[in-house]
């Protein structure tokens, strides 16, 4: 007997028709005698439209109103799931964040959970009961509901999994593992069968999707074994039908690159006539970090008249608007000028393997360089080399990076 976690993503729950189907891969699980708490998304391009409604009805609207409207999805797929799973004869019961309590802190929008109570959860799943619950969704201190950021329901699979002390984490989605680069755009990309943490770490907050980024890091901390998989293809009698995210340490071999990561979420800010003076950076980017704004890459050109320079960074672009009002009102900056870009774009070469081999950033821009692609920031890290590129170029340089890195076709 096994204590699962299974997560189905927008697509694998978009119908009534694929609830049933996921319903029948959970009354599978509890047939075999395990036990499962399921954790569902909303039906696929809800929360886009539900987002859509906070928008139109204001730009500036209050964000602990705008999470009482998104979470709203996951609710109803929950309910549904539950129905779907005692039509087969499974026991079932659903619950909403602030019923378990998923409790979480109270950055609306992006809230961080921190801690889930499973006391009745536990002891309703000794009992056969499947419990279903609604990713994405928490409730803070003052009771408010919170979300956790897009695609956060992956986040609440694993932190579930983790409270429960759970053998493994399944996250069931519309592709049958983690590829070396999005198959969207490169479908001849190779399913990667072992990942470890710390790849999948980056390829996630560099812009790779199948998993939200928080939702890696709480699994490499507390150790859960996580799986992503196909919802749509049948796995009976395969060992390993997705893609594991496991310890380095368990790594049979290291590949120099394991994949290509890409992010259009992306907007530029240049500062003109910076004051070149000691403390100047954390007097710009302090006020940032106080307003929630996430800073990404950051480049400050040397001062060529030794007294002011130019200061370059990006933000995601939700948080532009943001970025400029307190770049704006900060009074260290008095006569400089802002300029900003949204028409640009994140591509990252990821591997563990480069630590201990020296050339992969070459590679890469010589690559980019072949194609006329003209490389605006670069930012390096011990298995990351990230270059930021003009929007439209895109998928050109997620084409041409995965094929020198030679990451098409069979695995090895
Ligand atoms: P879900 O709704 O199940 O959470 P997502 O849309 O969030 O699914 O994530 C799955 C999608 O992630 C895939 O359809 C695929 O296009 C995209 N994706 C991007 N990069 C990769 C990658 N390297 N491997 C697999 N999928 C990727
Ligand atoms: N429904 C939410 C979203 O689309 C959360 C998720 O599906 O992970 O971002
Ligand atoms: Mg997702």
């Amino acid at each position: 007997m096994a204590l699962i976690v299974a997560k189905f993503g927008g697509t694998s729950v978009a119908d009534i028709e694929r609830i049933e189907r996921a319903a029948d891969k959970v009354a599978r699980e509890v047939k075999a005698g395990n036990q499962v708490a399921v954790v569902v998304s909303a039906m696929s391009g809800v929360t886009n439209q539900l987002v859509g409604y906070c928008q139109d009805m204001s730009k500036m609207h209050d964000l602990r109103e705008y999470d009482v409207v998104v979470s709203s999805g996951e609710q109803v797929t929950a309910g549904l799931m539950a129905m779907a799973l005692q039509k087969k004869g499974v026991s079932a019961r659903s619950w909403m964040g602030w019923q378990v309590p998923f409790k979480t802190n109270d950055i609306h929008g992006k809230a961080r959970i921190q801690d889930i109570d499973t006391t009745e959860l536990k002891a309703r799943m000794v009992e056969n009961e499947v419990a279903v619950i609604p990713g994405f969704q928490g409730v803070t201190d003052r009771n408010r509901i919170s979300t956790l950021g897009r695609g956060g329901s992956d986040t609440s699979a694993v932190a579930l999994a983790a409270a429960l002390e759970a053998d493994r984490c399944d996250i069931y989605t519309d592709v049958d593992g983690v590829y070396t680069t999005d198959p969207r755009i490169v479908p001849s990309a190779r399913k990667i069968k072992r990942i470890a943490y710390e790849e999948m770490l980056e390829l996630a907050s560099l812009g790779t999707k199948v998993l939200q980024t928080r939702s890696v890091e709480i699994s490499m901390k507390k150790n859960v074994p996580l799986q992503v998989l196909s919802s749509f293809e049948d796995h009976i009698g395969s060992d390993l039908p997705g893609t594991l995210v496991i310890n380095e340490e368990d790594m049979m071999e290291q590949e120099l690159v394991t994949g290509i990561a890409y992010s259009r979420d992306e907007a530029k800010i240049t500062i003109l006539n910076v004051p070149d003076v000691p403390g100047i950076a954390a007097k710009i980017f302090k006020p940032l970090a106080g307003a929630n704004v996430n800073v990404d890459m950051i480049v400050q050109n040397i001062s060529t008249d030794g007294k002011t320079t130019d200061m370059t960074f990006t933000v995601p672009h939700g948080e532009l608007q943001r970025a400029i009002e307190v770049v704006e009102a900060n009074e260290d900056l008095k006569g400089a000028e802002i300029k900003t870009a949204e028409n640009v774009a994140k591509v990252s070469v990821v591997g563990i393997g480069m630590r201990s081999h020296a050339g992969v950033a070459n590679t890469m821009f010589e690559t980019l360089a072949d194609k006329g692609v003209n490389i605006q920031v670069i930012s390096t890290s011990e298995i990351k080399v990230s270059v930021l590129i003009e929007e439209d170029y895109t998928e050109l340089a997620v084409r041409s990076l995965h094929a020198a890195y030679g990451l098409e076709g069979d695995a090895p």
